[in-house]
């Protein structure tokens, strides 16, 4: 049987538990003998690959995070250690290899395959949603579900005390997770690095809202801006006792939604395929609803920038010029 070996790299997501389900029910079902890389490239590194069976993926679908674990590896980094993974993938016979992670580990194994010619097909994975070539990553819808729940709970205690919230999301450089969390759950402002505003602009509107009535604000600002400078914001020039939450680490758990299950069978049919065909070295995208094969270059060369539609939500909803008094 011809082998392949599935690894997680970077940060887990909810669908990478999905995915390794389907990776060895297909696997199998292409006949191909599936094993698990433990721990990302700390694991090819330190040979810990074992055949992975029906049973190990079983009931795992409803789980976030990944069964097989995920880590950084800083040792990847270096062609000596990499020669190392290229001989233990070697000593099982396992010439192909799928890798759920971020552009960072796709470019760590475009390295490994000219390096070996092992083959590997990326997918995409990451909550932040900040992969340049690909409309969706794994782990995306999860995240805005669980953002959607807090959000609607802060909002209950919100509106009862009488306050401004400000919630802090996940998202690194990128205002992904922010401005649909913000556009999704009804908040009055949402600050992303891509839509720089000045936050004093909106304090007549504000102020003309609260004269009517208004009683609580919800605000959503990305982690790359200083949420506890809107808190003061809000006490200092609209008199609104403020509280900052910091989402944090819950964004990236939780029971993967319907939509991440999906996706991560897909996403592992398509990865599966493709090594089969001799592709030897390519990331599957989602664009436009249709997935496609895109190389390291056009994936990461450039960092992601949100689409023209999705930042003219953004201006339309978030502009202090279009706020409504
Ligand atoms: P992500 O995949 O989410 O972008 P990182 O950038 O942290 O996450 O990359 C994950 C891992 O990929 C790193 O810990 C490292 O082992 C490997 N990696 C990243 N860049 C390179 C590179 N240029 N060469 C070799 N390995 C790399």
């Amino acid at each position: 049987n011809q082998k392949i070996a599935i690894l997680c790299s970077g940060g887990d997501v909810s669908g990478m538990n999905p995915a390794l389900k389907r990776f060895v029910e297909y696997a199998y079902a292409r006949n191909l003998q599936p094993y698990f890389v433990r721990n990302g490239y700390e694991g090819l590194i330190d040979n810990h690959i074992v055949p992975a069976d029906y049973h190990d993926v079983a009931g795992i679908i409803t789980r976030g995070g990944t069964k097989i674990g995920s880590a950084r590896s800083l040792r990847f980094k270096e062609a000596s250690y990499r020669a190392v993974a290229a001989e233990n993938l070697r000593s099982h016979g396992i010439d192909r290899l799928i890798v759920l992670g971020g552009d960072g580990s796709f470019r760590g194994m475009e390295r490994f395959y000219h390096e070996t010619g092992i083959a590997f097909c990326g997918i995409p994975s990451t909550i932040d949603n900040d992969i340049n070539g690909t409309d969706y990553c794994l782990g995306v819808d999860t995240a805005l579900g669980v953002i959607k729940d807090a959000i609607d709970q802060i909002r209950d205690t919100a509106s009862s005390f009488h306050r401004a919230f400000v919630i802090e999301t996940m998202g690194r450089d990128c205002g992904y997770l922010t401005l649909i969390s913000a556009i999704t759950s009804g908040a009055e402002l949402c600050l992303i690095p891509e839509l720089p505003v000045d936050i004093d602009d909106f304090k007549g509107c504000f102020q003309s809202q609260i004269a009517k009535g208004r009683d609580y604000f919800i605000a959503v600002v990305s982690e790359a801006l200083d949420s506890k400078k809107v808190a003061e914001w809000f006490e200092k020039e609209l008199g609104f006792e403020s509280r900052v939450s910091v989402l944090g680490h819950i964004q990236r758990g939780g029971n993967p939604s319907v939509y991440d299950r999906l996706m991560a069978f897909k996403f592992v049919t398509y990865a599966i395929d493709a090594l089969l065909e001799g592709k030897n070295h390519s990331i599957i995208c989602y664009n436009k609803s249709h997935f496609n094969f895109k190389t390291i270059d056009e994936v990461a060369l450039h960092p992601y920038r949100l689409d023209e539609e999705l930042l003219n939500l953004a201006r339309e909803q978030f502009l202090p010029t279009r706020c409504q008094m």
